[in-house]
């Protein structure tokens, strides 16, 4: 056996993306799981995409394309973002990438030198400090955890953590895990502050299209046009499209930080999928009229969360703003049921049960536990019957 490089010692396997495999192996020994735990969307893709996608295969359009994106998925994300954002970026603005995973990847690897310092949300996203310790950074929490203000996405968490190495802050609004957005007057304070100090500001949009205030939703970049040189936008076409295993994603930034990145794409992935390609195009220019029902389906299955958890009692949370899950602190439940965390919690329900859902460690926040409701009503109803008779038991 060869000696694996420390760079790779410094990450763990995603959490999130294992539960899949333990529900794929349940399912084999044909078990009935209730899947709380999938970041993905429940609804297929919808078929006018899927046509897209068929259709480039039948045109073979099945080869390398250039590596930030074919010039008419380009075309379409200006014009889509135009439309919805009132901001215009250039085709040198734009690089797409293998999901928007790989588009942060290729960011902190372009723009992190070692001992930087990166600004992350907490609760997390389970993978941004995992690729911010890869590219070298250190990984500095802007919390919000704080018991005042649960949540609740403030610039002055993200300026008190501000030191000589700060390099870069990631905003994921709205957020995983917690569903909250960061309104308009923060994010303009936060920006203004990254500007004032060359921090760079990575903006991690992709649940941007499923949210349930009345509120627009603003872009850094139609907020602050000018000052692109210091703000990357990471999208995603995943979860509005329900397009997760295409893994098509995109970056809008300036053409410096898009020529970087393509720097390392061209060296690692080459290109974005060019099927996957040519069905974003159609996701982002045919008609959308699919979205408004997922939309308010998921606010639908929330309000019913919401409702089931404030009956069974004793389990803390906020309603979500945008996003699909619940982050729900647990703390009674666990104490009263003597669990030693979150962790050993979730697994007996899995095992109890047969329901997935993700503990709050995984994103910084002992004792919640994640429950993501890309999932029917129907199943939604089922797994509360379940844990509500589990917890009162
Ligand atoms: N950002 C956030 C906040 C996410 O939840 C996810 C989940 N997959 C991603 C980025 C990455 O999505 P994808 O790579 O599928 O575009
Ligand atoms: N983002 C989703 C989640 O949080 C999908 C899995 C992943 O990429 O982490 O569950």
């Amino acid at each position: 056996m060869v000696k694996l490089s420390e760079r790779i010692g410094l990450i763990s396997p995603s959490p999130t993306l294992q539960l899949l495999k333990i529900k794929n192996t349940m399912k084999k020994q044909g078990k009935d799981i209730l899947d709380f735990g999938a970041g993905e969307p429940d609804f297929p893709t919808p078929e006018i995409i899927k046509e897209r996608g068929i259709d480039a295969i039948r045109n073979n359009h099945t080869k390398y394309t250039p590596v930030t994106g074919i010039p008419e998925l380009k075309e379409a994300i200006i014009k889509s973002y135009m439309d919805e954002q009132g901001f215009q970026p250039g085709e040198e603005q734009i690089i797409v990438t293998p999901g928007s995973k790989f588009g942060l990847y290729l960011i902190l690897q372009a723009i992190t030198d070692p001992g930087d310092e990166v600004i992350v949300p907490k609760p997390y996203w389970v993978s941004y400090p995992e690729i911010v310790r890869y590219s070298g950074g250190n990984v500095v929490y802007a919390d919000h955890l704080k018991e005042n203000s649960l949540f609740e996405l403030t610039a002055d968490s993200y300026t008190e953590k501000f030191s000589g190495k700060t390099k870069a802050v990631i905003i994921n609004s709205p957020s995983n895990p917690t569903g909250m957005i960061m309104n308009s007057e923060e994010l303009k304070k936060i920006i203004s502050a990254c500007v004032d100090k060359n921090i760079f500001l990575i903006f991690d949009d992709c649940y941007r299209r499923i949210i349930y205030t009345d509120e627009n939703f603003e872009s850094p970049l139609k907020l602050f046009p000018d000052s692109m040189e210091n703000i990357a936008i990471v999208s995603s076409l995943s979860k509005t499209f329900s397009m997760t295993g295409w893994r098509l994603g995109y970056t809008i930034a300036s053409e410096y930080i898009c020529k970087a990145m393509a720097k390392l794409q061209g060296h690692s992935s080459s290109n974005p999928c060019s099927i996957s390609q040519k069905a974003a195009v159609g996701a982002l220019l045919d008609d959308q009229s699919y979205l408004a029902p997922m939309i308010d389906e998921y606010r639908e299955r929330r309000d019913f969360i919401a409702n089931r958890f404030n009956e069974i009692g004793n389990i803390s949370f906020v309603n979500p703003e945008g996003a699909f899950y619940f982050f729900a602190d647990f703390t009674y439940y666990i104490n009263k049921m003597g669990f030693k965390d979150d962790g050993d919690f979730a697994m007996d329900i899995l095992n109890k049960l047969n329901i997935i859902v993700v503990p709050g460690t995984a994103f910084g926040a002992p004792n919640y536990l994640r429950i993501s409701y890309a999932n029917s009503l129907k199943n939604i109803r089922k797994g509360l019957d379940k844990l509500e008779e589990y917890l009162k038991g």
